[in-house]
Parts: structure tokens; C-alpha cells; sequence
């Protein structure tokens, strides 16, 4: 197959825009798509330090490649890469994720589970069971990141969060009838480090394409814990979906940002935390899992 474009040989084709893109013509894309997520939403402004969140693997790799790209030259505008290692047997390659910031020039920070908290996701696996590994590690990483990179004095942590994760975690949800998730905005607190996900528009299998032309030594190793996931599900009923119509990823990626459009959300008082003074509506999730434990 052709470029549309160009006319050089293709080497993808996007079945919702009907287009097949060579390789020059694929990158100008993703890169436009991206930048317009980031313009649209207003991400990123003068004067800002971007914490990118890195697991080491194709997302996060492809978002730090793609952010030092654009803005690692500019002055008003600081990247640094930041890896939560959870503690989990096998999975998680703090120095292949260093490895990968290094090689972009970018200073390298990391944080993990055992030390900030005493334990690690393997001993709450042991200690509660593999069927709550997933909310229990979301919890304590994003609480985590937040006060690894407000403490790095970041201003913006950028997650590369794709397409096909929006549309899960919309879908996800739906699902569990979770209407305050659904509907909830961002709520700028005091304490609170605002995410941005500039990958928003673009499909994983794109992000994975743009990530294997252009990152070197990103990992692919899956959590041992993913097939427990409410996601993994999700993922494989949307993706059969999706097949058959092939806009279905956008539809629910705008209908979860057209539920959060009009709600409002009242608690605007600044919450900070009783217990980790993170900003949280009483005492945060994280430190009920922390008691939790100790227990
Ligand atoms: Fe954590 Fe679940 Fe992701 Fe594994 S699959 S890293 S347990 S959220």
C-alpha cells in the first residue's frame, strides 16, 4: 500500500480516517494529534516542569521521546522523568527506565512502595490476595507521583495514557456504575500536581508504532497481576467492538469528557490529608491502606 500523502510505501493504515500514512507522513500525524490534545486542553504553559510518569514501557516511552522532541529545547520549560517502583517480583526495571530518561538528557527520579510505605504491592498480594492488586497499586501510586514530583517541584505530571485506555477507563466506569468517577473533574487543590495526557487521541497501537520508530530499550514485560484487572476485561470486549466500528474508541473518550463538561463540583475548600498531608477529602485512601497493613 501507498501513502495517501506521498505516495512512498505505507507502513500503517488508520481504518477510522481511511488513510494508509508512511512512515514521514505517520509521525507528522501523531506529532499534530498530539500537540493539538495539549493545545485544546491548554497542558502546558510558560514556565512549567513536566514530571513524565515512566514505567520503562511503549507509552511512556513514547511521551518522553515526544515531549523532549517539542519542548526539550525550549528554556521556559523543564522535563524530568519520574518511576514508582511498586515492588513487584520480576516486573518493574527501575535501571531500564533510567536507562531511557538518561538517554534523552533528562534527570531521573524514582520512588518506591517499600520505602515510602513499609511494604511492598507482593506483601499486600500476600496479605489480601491477587484480586485486589490493581486498586490497591493504583491508589498508592498515584499518591506517590504526586508528592514525588510536587516535592521535584514539578508543575505538571504527564502520563501517557492513550486512546484505548480513555475509552477503557470510561467504558470501566459505565460498567461498575461509578456515576462520581464518571462525572468528577480535576480539581485543582493545594498540594496537587495537575495531569496531562497528550496521548489522549491517539490509539495504542499507534503510540506503540511511534514508540518502536523511535525509542530504544523501552521494556515489555506485563504485571503478573493484569489478568485480575476489571481492564484486561474491558479491553477485550472493546477491542472486538471496535473492530466493527471503528470510531467506538473516540465516541466514549468524548462522552467521558462531555459528562465532566457541565458538573460541577463543589468542594472546592483546600482537603489536605490528617494523616500524609497529601490533598485528599479527609483522610486519603492511601493511608487506609497503610493502616490496613500495619494492622
Ligand atoms: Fe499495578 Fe495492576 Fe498495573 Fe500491575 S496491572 S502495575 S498491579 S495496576
Amino acid at each position: 500500500m501507498k501513502c495517501s500523502k506521498c505516495g512512498s510505501d505505507a507502513i500503517l493504515f488508520q481504518n477510522y480516517s481511511g488513510m494508509h500514512l508512511c512512515e514521514n507522513h505517520f509521525i507528522a500525524d501523531f506529532e499534530s494529534r498530539a500537540k493539538k490534545a495539549i493545545r485544546k486542553y491548554r497542558w502546558i504553559s510558560q514556565g512549567d516542569r513536566i514530571a513524565v510518569a515512566m514505567s520503562g514501557g511503549k507509552d511512556s516511552g513514547a511521551l518522553l521521546h515526544f515531549l523532549t522532541k517539542v519542548f526539550g529545547e525550549r528554556r521556559d520549560t523543564g522535563i524530568i522523568a519520574i518511576s514508582i517502583d511498586e515492588g513487584i517480583q520480576g516486573y518493574r526495571d527501575i535501571e531500564a527506565v533510567r536507562h531511557i530518561a538518561e538517554s534523552y538528557n533528562v534527570p531521573f527520579h524514582s520512588a518506591s512502595f517499600k520505602d515510602s510505605y513499609g511494604f511492598t504491592l507482593d506483601d499486600i498480594v500476600e496479605r489480601q490476595g491477587d484480586r485486589i492488586s490493581c486498586s490497591r497499586c493504583g491508589v498508592l501510586r498515584r499518591h506517590l507521583l504526586n508528592k514525588t514530583a510536587r516535592e521535584l517541584g514539578a508543575t505538571k505530571i504527564a502520563l501517557g495514557f492513550n486512546l484505548d485506555d480513555e475509552a477503557q477507563s470510561v467504558l470501566m466506569n459505565a460498567l461498575r456504575g461509578d456515576a462520581v468517577t464518571l462525572t468528577r473533574r480535576q480539581v485543582m487543590r493545594e498540594g496537587f500536581v495537575p495531569r496531562i495526557r497528550p496521548f489522549i487521541n491517539l490509539p495504542e497501537r499507534e503510540v506503540a508504532l511511534y514508540a518502536t520508530l523511535n525509542v530504544e530499550g523501552f521494556v515489555e514485560v506485563g504485571c503478573p497481576y493484569s489478568k485480575n484487572a476489571l481492564r484486561a476485561d474491558v479491553r477485550e470486549i472493546l477491542n472486538i467492538y471496535n473492530y466493527r466500528h471503528p470510531s467506538t474508541k473516540y465516541a466514549l473518550v468524548n462522552l467521558g469528557e462531555e459528562l465532566k463538561t457541565p458538573a460541577e463540583d463543589n468542594r472546592t475548600e483546600p482537603g489536605i490529608c490528617p494523616g500524609c498531608g497529601e490533598p485528599s477529602f479527609g483522610e486519603c485512601q492511601a493511608c487506609r491502606i497503610v493502616k490496613e497493613m500495619k494492622r
